[in-house]
C-alpha cells in the first residue's frame, strides 16, 4: 500500500482573465503546475503521482507520473482520479491544486506524519483579516480565531474518500467540504502561508521574485600545527588558519554574503570577536543562526559563487569535498554552489602561503 499525489490541473480558470489557462502560465521558467509536481516528485514520498489535466502534458518528462484527462468541475476531476486508482493498492491520496506552486516538501512530510493516526488531514491558515458575515441584511462579526482557511494538499484515506464520493450528490468545492457534509472527522494542521493559491492575474504580482545580492570577503593567516577548515570541512594540510574561531575563510565570507543580501550588517556585529562565547568555535556553528534569520525572513538561496584565493591547497583537489559540505550545511543543492580557485602569482602574503583569502557572492530571493 502506498500514497498517491493527485495534482488537479484541469481547471478552466474562470476568474483568471487570460487566454492561457493559469496552470500553464510560465512562472520562474516553468509552467505553474510543474512546480508542485516537481516538489511531489522530489519529496520521494509517493510511489505514484497522478496529474489530471485537460491539456496534453508529456508523461515522460516526470518520474512515476501518470496523466489523465479531467472533468468539467473540480470534483469531476477528483472522481476520475479516484476511479483511475482503483485496484492500484493506494492507501492515502494527497489532492493538490496546481494553482498552488509554492508547496513545500516540509508540508508534505507533516501531512504524511499526521496520516498515521488520522483518515483525513487538511492544512489551514487562520485569517489575518477581521471577518464579518451577512444574514439577510444584517452584518455580523465573526471571531477570526474560529475561521479556518483551508489549503491543499488535502489528504484522505483512499477507500473512505471513494465511499463518500459514491454517495455524494452535491456540488462540492473541495474534499474537506465533502467530509464535513458527512460529519466525518478531519485533522486540521497549520498550513504554510507561502502555499497560497493563484486565482486572479493580479495574484501573479505577489509571485514575482525579489532578488538580492550580497558580497563577502575574508582573510586569515596560516599558522603551523593548526587544523585547516574550509567550507566547514577539515582539509589535510601542513598549516591551519589563525582566528578567534576556526578561521574558516569560506564560511566567514559566505556568512557576510548572506547577511549582506539580507541587509543584516555583518559577521563581526553578530559574533563579536572579543566575546568568549565564540572563542575557538567551529564556524559551522556560526552559520546556524544566520540560516535561521534567512528562514525566518522567507529568503531562499539562488546560488553562491566562491573564489578561494591561495597557492595551496589546490582547489581542484578539495572542490567536491567543500561543495558537498556546504550543500549539506546550507541545505541547498550542490548545483547551486560554485567554487573557483585563484592563485596570486606568488605575490604578497597569500603568494608566500602565509594566508588564505576568500570572496563570495550570494544571490537570495524572497
Ligand atoms: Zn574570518
Amino acid at each position: 500500500m502506498s500514497d498517491c499525489f493527485i495534482l488537479l490541473s484541469a481547471g478552466k480558470s474562470k476568474r483568471f482573465k487570460s487566454k492561457i489557462y493559469k496552470q500553464f502560465i510560465t512562472y520562474k521558467n516553468k509552467p505553474l503546475f510543474e512546480h508542485s509536481l516537481k516538489t511531489a516528485i522530489d519529496s520521494n514520498l509517493f510511489k505514484k503521482i497522478l496529474v489530471v489535466s485537460n491539456k496534453k502534458i508529456k508523461k515522460n518528462n516526470y518520474k512515476n507520473t501518470d496523466i489523465i484527462k479531467g472533468g468539467v468541475e473540480r470534483y469531476n476531476s477528483t472522481q476520475k482520479a479516484l476511479d483511475y486508482l482503483k485496484n492500484k493498492d493506494v492507501k492515502n491520496v494527497f489532492i493538490h491544486d496546481a494553482a498552488r506552486p509554492n508547496l513545500s516538501i516540509n508540508l508534505l512530510k507533516k501531512l504524511k506524519y499526521e496520516l498515521k493516526n488520522n483518515r483525513a488531514v487538511v492544512p489551514y491558515l487562520n485569517s489575518e483579516n477581521s471577518v464579518k458575515y451577512k444574514i439577510k441584511n444584517k452584518i455580523n462579526n465573526l471571531n477570526r480565531d474560529n475561521v479556518l482557511l483551508t489549503q491543499t494538499p488535502q489528504c484522505f484515506n483512499y477507500k473512505e474518500l471513494c465511499k463518500l464520493y459514491k454517495t455524494n450528490k452535491k456540488k462540492i468545492t473541495d474534499e474537506a467540504s465533502l467530509y464535513l457534509n458527512n460529519n466525518r472527522k478531519i485533522k486540521f494542521i497549520l498550513g504554510d502561508k507561502r502555499n497560497f493559491k493563484i486565482t486572479t492575474i493580479d495574484d501573479l504580482k505577489y509571485l514575482k521574485q525579489e532578488n538580492y545580492y550580497g558580497i563577502g570577503f575574508d582573510i586569515h593567516r596560516l599558522v603551523k600545527n593548526k587544523k585547516l577548515f574550509l567550507g566547514g570541512v577539515k582539509i589535510p594540510f601542513h598549516s591551519g588558519l589563525k582566528g578567534h574561531s576556526d578561521g574558516d575563510v569560506i564560511l566567514h565570507a559566505i556568512i557576510d554574503g548572506l547577511l549582506g543580501a539580507m541587509r543584516k550588517s555583518d559577521i563581526g556585529t553578530l559574533f563579536p570577536d572579543n566575546s568568549k562565547k565564540f572563542k575557538n568555535i567551529r564556524s559551522k556553528n556560526l552559520l546556524q543562526p544566520v540560516l535561521k534569520i534567512l528562514n525566518d525572513n522567507n529568503f531562499s538561496i539562488n546560488n553562491i559563487d566562491i573564489n578561494l584565493i591561495c597557492e595551496n591547497p589546490k582547489v581542484s583537489k578539495i572542490r567536491n569535498k567543500v561543495i558537498k559540505s556546504l550543500s549539506s550545511l546550507l541545505s541547498v543543492n550542490r548545483t547551486l554552489i560554485n567554487l573557483k580557485g585563484k592563485t596570486v602569482e606568488k605575490l604578497g602574503i597569500i603568494g608566500k602561503e602565509q594566508a588564505i583569502a576568500c570572496e563570495v557572492i550570494c544571490s537570495l530571493s524572497r
